[in-house]
């Protein structure tokens, strides 16, 4: 097994490198799916966790980009309780974050 030679810090700033180019509105939905891809395959490879504000832009059914507008709705709801409101147009995959 060949030992990894990064740190921790900089897996982390891949993984945000990577998500950033996959959110970029201009990026193609070909490409993003691609940059979520390799942004999870960092995270497993290291055991680095996706930071949680990214973590919402994936989707937990098919593992593809969530981009508000193309591949998934985003609504805030307010019953019964204030939450995100989560759906994949592409399995249909739907999830609810709830405020704080
Ligand atoms: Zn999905």
């Amino acid at each position: 097994m060949r030992k990894p030679r990064v740190s921790r810090r900089m897996v982390v700033a891949e993984i945000i490198r990577l998500m950033n180019l996959a959110l970029n509105p201009g990026t193609p939905v070909k490409f993003a799916d691609r940059y979520v891809y390799l942004a999870r395959r960092f995270s497993m490879k290291y055991k680095v966790p996706i930071p949680r504000k990214y973590r919402i832009f994936i989707c937990k059914g098919c593992k593809r980009v969530l981009k508000p507008g193309a591949t998934a709705v985003f609504r805030v709801r307010t019953r019964p309780k204030k939450h995100l409101y989560v759906k994949c147009l592409r399995c249909g995959h739907v999830y609810r974050r709830i405020y704080e």
